[in-house]
């Protein structure tokens, strides 16, 4: 996918789309005195401002948003998916330099971010043709008399709250959905990574999106979330995030029985088989693991190897994890950028420590670079429970060992986390019984990378609930609705 060759003067085209302001109601409100400051984590220098929204603008954006709804909701379902399609296209010509600006407020690697404006576009092209299909169904009454028609209707105005790692997919697979089902959308982006979405936000309404359908408020997380959550004009809230914050948020919306969809955290379990082709199950561990550096919420977060084949698996994926190359993200080859802030850096380093400590020893990297720059690292050893339980965020395979299917089936499944798994093996058998027994929303077989418009992307457990992209997606969106007729 990443054939691209870069074009030149990429960090300048990125910075041009900084919008250094909030959208409400279809105006562009300025950062003033009180602005939230974000920097690029690749230099630590500020590359812009986004208000701190007081509680009467969020207001303002959720009365427009609950005035554009009926009208919305009534614009027949091709002349939304139009308007999804012209919002792809428009995507599609701004692609290069999308992918630059998340370079610049995320610090991916720009043909890595690339990949992702084509996967966050995905979401809309997806959404794009499912617009007119949002069919319902007649059914015949128990009563043997009566013809029952149900149809799926809109929820409501729409909350989306979204964080840093994937600053425009996680925007596009909430908004393409909502947009597609007729929901207008109050959006709160992660404020490390608030201008792709704002860059997003106004190719939307240059694609033809009505003023009121999309709101894009920046600010304190008390006041934005509060007013979003407390609101009864807003009927769902679609999050995604760590499930500390997940779980708070589920609670301020219980008073208004707000719908939820809840994207957060993971501990995904990668096992290997000693029936895996092994050049395969470094690939997959190392394209799971180091998207992002290693801050995706279903990227492997302990790798568990079976006895007989630990060694040789060790000692090829180190030397793999070893030459990926780490640096400015718009340089030439660089696989990896840095973390996004200091506190992602000290987690990285706490985790290493505590695995040393608990008898782990390090294999390749271990070590900080300059600024948020981090050694890619491979552990072997210590005790799995940590990873089990906390995600590492950070570009560190830990690796233990498992002797039977069973025990690796046990240690897979001894987490609160059910996000992703994945396996490497080539016994179908075995795939299928592991795959099954796995308590995860998203298995990955003989892949490290599952994430794609096609499948229902969200976890069980703690992991949350809901499901967004496939044909279940436009689920979270939709509520049933019945007319019953009686017949003579
Ligand atoms: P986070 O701290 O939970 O923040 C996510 C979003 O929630 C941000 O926009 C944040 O705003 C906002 N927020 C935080 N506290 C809030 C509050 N009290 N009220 C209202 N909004 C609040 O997560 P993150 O560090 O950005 O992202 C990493 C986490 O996301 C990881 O746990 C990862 O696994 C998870 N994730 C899950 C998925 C999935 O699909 N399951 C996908 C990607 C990431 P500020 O930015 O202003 O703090």
């Amino acid at each position: 996918m990443n054939d691209h060759a870069p074009p030149p003067d990429l960090r300048a085209k990125g910075a041009a789309l900084i919008h250094e302001a909030a959208l409400v109601a279809g105006t562009w409100i300025p950062a003033g005195g009180d602005a939230i400051a974000v920097d690029n984590p690749a230099d630590e220098r500020v590359l812009g401002r986004v208000p701190k929204l007081g509680g009467d603008e969020v207001d303002r954006a959720i009365a427009a948003a609950a005035a554009a709804f009926r009208p919305w909701a009534a614009t027949k379902g091709k002349a939304r998916g139009e308007f999804l399609a012209r919002w792809a296209e428009l995507v599609t010509a701004n692609e290069d330099d999308l992918a630059a600006l998340i370079s610049l407020e995320n610090g991916k690697p720009w043909k890595e971010a690339l990949g992702e404006v084509r996967y966050a576009n995905s979401f809309i092209s997806w959404f794009s043709g499912m617009a007119e299909r949002l069919d319902g169904k007649a059914i015949e009454s128990a009563n043997g008399g009566d013809l029952i028609l149900a149809f799926r209707e809109p929820v409501g105005p729409v909350a989306a709250i979204t964080p840093w790692n994937f600053p425009a997919a996680m925007v596009t697979r909430k908004l393409a959905a909502a947009f597609c089902a007729g929901c207008p959308v109050v959006l709160k982006p992660a404020s490390a990574t608030p201008f792709t979405a704002l860059a997003l936000a106004a190719l939307a309404l240059e694609a033809g999106l009505p003023e009121g359908c999309l709101s894009v408020v920046t600010g304190a997380q008390d006041v934005v979330g509060g007013r979003l959550t407390g609101s009864p004009l807003i009927r769902k809230l679609s999050f995604t995030g760590s499930t500390e914050v997940g779980r708070k948020l589920a609670a301020q919306c219980a008073p208004t029985l707000k719908r939820l969809s809840m994207e957060l955290g993971g501990a995904a379990p990668l096992l290997v088989f000693d029936d895996a082709d092994l050049e395969v199950a470094v690939e997959g561990a190392v394209a799971g693991k180091f998207r992002a550096g290693g801050q995706t919420c279903v990227c492997p977060n302990r790798v568990y190897v079976q006895a007989g084949v630990k060694g040789a698996y060790l000692e090829k994926l180190t030397a793999r994890v070893a030459a990926l190359k780490v640096g400015d993200p718009f340089a030439a080859g660089v696989e990896i950028g840095p973390l996004i802030d200091a506190k992602g850096v000290a987690k990285v380093e706490d985790h290493i420590a505590r695995t040393l400590a608990a008898g782990g020893r390090l294999l390749t990297g271990g070590q900080r670079l300059e600024g948020r720059f981090f050694q890619p690292t491979v552990m072997v050893g210590g005790d799995d429970a940590l990873f089990c339980h906390e995600e590492t965020f950070g570009p560190v395979v830990p690796v233990f060992s498992f002797d039977t299917e069973e025990e690796a089936l046990a240690r897979a499944n001894a987490s609160e986390f059910g996000l992703a798994a994945f396996l490497f093996t080539d016994d179908l058998n075995r795939a299928m019984r592991v795959g099954r027994g796995i308590e995860a929303g998203l298995i990955g077989v003989n892949t490290g990378l599952i994430s794609n418009a096609a499948n229902p992307f969200g976890g069980i457990k703690q992991s949350g609930y809901g499901r967004e992209g496939s044909v279940y997606g436009i689920d979270d969106y939709l509520q049933v609705k019945s007319l019953t007729l009686a017949l003579r």
